[in-house]
């Protein structure tokens, strides 16, 4: 209710703080994945398997062969803030990881139960841990609970149990197991699509066959072929573009920066370079619905100035009604200096240097080649 009178101005609790913030990064169980799948190519992973049980809301379960988490950091691994990716405001300039702000994990200690099963490789045996709000604990007293040695693999399973057991609103709001599940899968082809080299399943719980698997070593235009089908494959244009851009990008000017060393120093002088490589559906394809996909670093992110340039591109080409039917991959590399990550607690939108001079250089690339392709088959048409 509106009062006129002010009233006291308080702090918040601090689990209420932590609860609120979990919000704003797990909205599902796909978003819980997309912070685990990252954090296993973050620690080197070349094989990540996913288990999911009624579409992740009552288990989801992530194992991979990386690096593992040293036994002594595993008391603070799930409180808010704590990373090992991160430590001046100048690493955020180049930062060459998907996490730097340690806050997956904890968000998920709030909002579900969590288990850390790790192994390093000179740890002679796994090591065992659960989490409730931030605190190591036993899943079933809830009291503080010390890790326990365990046998197992080189490399880490997390497990989520009973997400959003504690919040009913996003527990309601979620959808039915097998939609949920439809939502994994997206975010696991997402991420396969990008990852080549990394060998991906993921699997329903009890059910024979995995739903998605994708080898390793397999090259990108080979993973699009296995995760979105010969079809589309046979009809894929494969484009690479290099620029460099004038802007320079700005010194950090923190207190804590440590000195820049001779080759960045070098490199800054040179200013900025990107390169962009596009994987995208000719004029023959026509699909479902339209698919597109934007690395920029490694990092799957949206922009709808990169999207609205793209569709301005097919509209160009194809029948009128044929359009939404197309698919669009896109990896761009820039130099991270040129790019800010620290935009959205997801980290989905990002802003780069010179966006709008590099999306239309991508944009007519791509129409250049939709247009011959189109040329070439009208003229095949006519003859
Ligand atoms: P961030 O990724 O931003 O650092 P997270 O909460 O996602 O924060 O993870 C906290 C830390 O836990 C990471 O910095 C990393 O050191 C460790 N970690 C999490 N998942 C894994 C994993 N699968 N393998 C190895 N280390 C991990
Ligand atoms: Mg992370």
């Amino acid at each position: 209710s509106v009062s006129t009178e002010p009233r006291p101005i308080q702090r918040l609790k601090e689990s209420l703080i932590n609860k609120i913030a979990a919000g704003e990064i797990i909205h599902r169980p796909a978003s819980a994945l997309k912070e685990l799948l990252e954090n296993s190519l973050d620690a080197g992973a070349t094989s990540i398997r996913v288990t999911v049980k009624e579409g992740g809301m009552k288990v989801l379960q992530i194992q991979d062969n990386g690096c593992g988490i040293r036994k002594n950091d595993l008391p603070i691994l799930a409180e808010r803030f704590t990373t090992s990716k991160l430590s001046t405001f100048s690493d955020l300039q180049k930062l060459t990881t998907y996490g730097f702000r340690g806050e997956a994990l904890a968000s998920m200690s709030h909002v579900a139960h969590l288990t850390v099963v790790t192994k390093t490789k000179q740890d002679s045996c796994a090591w065992r841990a659960s989490y409730i709000d931030g605190v190591l604990s036993d899943l079933k007293t809830r009291q503080k609970a010390e890790p326990r040695p365990c046998a197992g693999n080189d490399g880490t399973t997390i497990t989520i149990e009973n997400l959003f057991y504690n919040v009913p609103t996003r527990l309601s709001a979620l959808r039915s197991p097998s939609e949920e599940y439809a939502k994994i899968l997206d975010v696991m082809t997402r991420y396969a699509v990008h990852n080549p080299k990394v060998a991906f399943i993921c699997k329903k719980e009890g059910s024979s066959a995995p739903e998605l698997t994708t080898p390793s070593c397999a090259d990108s235009a080979m993973s699009i072929r296995l995760l979105y089908g010969h079809s589309l494959a046979k009809e894929l244009i494969h484009i690479k573009e290099l620029g460099s851009s004038s802007t320079q990008p700005d010194q950090p000017e923190d207190s804590d920066s440590d000195k820049m060393d001779e080759d960045e120093q070098e490199s800054s002088k040179k200013g900025v370079s990107w390169t962009a490589e596009t994987y995208f559906s000719n004029a023959n394809y026509q699909a479902k619905k339209t698919v597109f996909l934007l690395f920029i670093n490694h990092r799957l992110v949206e922009s709808s100035r990169m999207k609205r340039a793209l569709e301005a591109a097919y509209q160009g080409i194809l029948p009128k009604n044929a359009f939404a039917h197309q698919n669009d991959t896109q990896s761009l590399q820039i130099d991270p200096r040129c790019v800010d990550v620290n935009v959205h607690p997801t980290k989905k939108e990002v802003h780069f240097l010179d966006e709008e001079t590099i999306t239309e250089r991508i944009a007519d690339a791509i129409l250049q080649n939709l247009s011959k392709q189109n040329h070439s088959r009208t003229f095949e048409y006519q003859t």
